[in-house]
C-alpha cells in the first residue's frame, strides 16, 4: 500500500474512533438514523447514494471511511460506511485536523435555535428577536444541490453528509430551543447553560440539559455487543421502527417542511424538555427521564424515516 494511502486510512481510523464528539445527537443517535434511512432506501438509491459519497474531496477524509477490505458483503460494508456518514461533521470538529477544521467545522449550521421564555404559565416568543444558528436554511439548501444536476458529485458528497446530520440534530429539541430566563437574558443556548449538576460541581464534572438529552439513547440501553458497534446500533433501531412503524408514521412525514420539523422540535422543547417537575441543579427524575427516551426514540426514527425516503425521491429514480 502506498504511504499516502495508509496515511489516509491511519487519519481516518484517528478520526473515528479517537475523536470521540459529543454534540447534538451523540454519535450513536446518528448512526441509528442513519441506519433506519438505510432500511428505508431502495437499491437505486443506495447505489446512487454510495457513489456519491465516494467522489468526497479528499481533504474531507470522507470518501475514506468505506472500509472495502475484510470478509463482510458487500452490503454489510456499505450500510457501516452510510452509518458512519451522518456523523463526519461532528468529526471534523477535531483541532488535532486543523486543515479539515478550518475548511468543514461550521459550529451554527447544527441548530436553529428560536428564542422564547415562559410568562405566567404559557409560553411566548420573543419577539423581534431572528433565531440563533443556519440548520433549516441549510437544509433546504443541501436539498436543492443534491437535486441539481449542475452539481458535481464531489460536492453533493459533502451537501450529503451535512443534511444527514443536521437531519438528525433538528429533531433534537433542543437543537431549535433558546430559552430566555431571568438567569439567561440572551437564552440558554439549547440547554447548554442549564446545569443538572448540584451547585458548585467543579466545571470539568459538570452536567447540563443539552448532554442530557444527546446522550440518553447510550446511558439509558446497555452495550452488550462485544466490539460490534454496528450490532448494538441495529438491535436498538430495530426496537425503535417495531416501536413507530413505518406504516402509522408515513401520512406526517412532511418531507422537505423543515420549518415543520423545527416546529415540532421546539413544541417538545416546551412541553417535554422544561417540564415543570426539571429543576436547575438537581439531577431529573426517573419520571423525567423515561419520557425523555421515549421521546428521543420517536425523534430519531422519525428523523430517519425522513432522511430515508427524501433520499429515495432524489436518488432512486
Ligand atoms: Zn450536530
Amino acid at each position: 500500500m502506498p504511504s499516502r494511502l495508509i496515511n489516509t486510512f491511519l487519519i481516518a481510523f484517528i478520526s473515528i474512533f479517537l475523536a470521540a464528539p459529543a454534540f447534538a445527537w451523540d454519535d450513536v443517535g446518528h448512526k441509528i438514523t442513519g441506519y433506519i434511512a438505510w432500511q428505508r432506501m431502495s437499491p437505486k438509491a443506495r447505489e446512487n447514494v454510495i457513489k456519491v459519497l465516494r467522489s468526497a474531496p479528499e481533504d474531507s477524509h470522507l470518501s475514506v471511511y468505506y472500509q472495502s477490505y475484510g470478509v463482510r458483503s458487500e452490503a454489510d460494508k456499505q450500510l457501516e460506511y452510510f452509518m458512519l456518514v451522518p456523523t463526519w461533521a461532528d468529526i471534523v470538529r477535531d483541532r488535532a485536523f486543523p486543515v479539515r477544521y478550518e475548511k468543514y467545522h461550521k459550529g451554527d449550521w447544527h441548530y436553529t435555535s428560536v428564542f422564547w421564555r415562559e410568562v405566567g404559565g404559557r409560553t411566548e416568543l420573543i419577539a423581534g428577536k431572528k433565531p440563533d444558528g443556519q440548520a433549516i436554511e441549510k437544509l433546504a439548501e443541501f436539498e436543492k444541490a443534491l437535486r441539481d444536476p449542475a452539481v458535481s458529485d464531489r460536492d453533493k458528497a459533502i451537501a450529503l453528509a451535512w443534511f444527514l446530520h443536521i437531519g438528525g440534530d433538528i429533531h433534537q429539541p433542543l437543537h431549535t430551543s433558546s430559552r430566555v430566563t431571568d438567569l439567561e437574558a440572551e437564552g440558554d443556548r439549547g440547554g447548554n447553560t442549564f446545569l443538572i449538576s448540584p451547585q458548585g460541581t467543579p466545571r470539568a464534572d459538570q452536567q447540563n440539559l443539552h448532554w442530557f438529552w444527546d446522550s440518553i439513547v447510550p446511558r439509558n440501553i446497555p452495550f452488550d455487543f462485544g466490539f460490534c458497534e454496528g450490532c448494538y446500533v441495529k438491535h436498538i433501531a430495530e426496537a425503535f421502527t417495531s416501536r413507530y412503524s413505518f406504516e402509522a408514521e408515513k401520512d406526517g412525514l412532511a418531507l422537505s417542511n423543515y420549518v415543520q420539523w423545527k416546529d415540532e422540535s421546539l413544541k417538545l422543547a416546551q412541553t417535554d424538555v422544561f417540564r415543570s417537575d426539571l429543576k436547575r441543579f438537581e439531577t431529573p427524575s426517573d419520571a423525567y427521564r423515561r419520557n425523555a427516551l421515549r421521546v428521543s426514540e420517536y425523534r430519531l426514527t422519525l428523523a430517519g424515516y425522513r432522511m430515508g425516503e427524501t433520499l429515495n425521491d432524489i436518488f432512486g429514480k
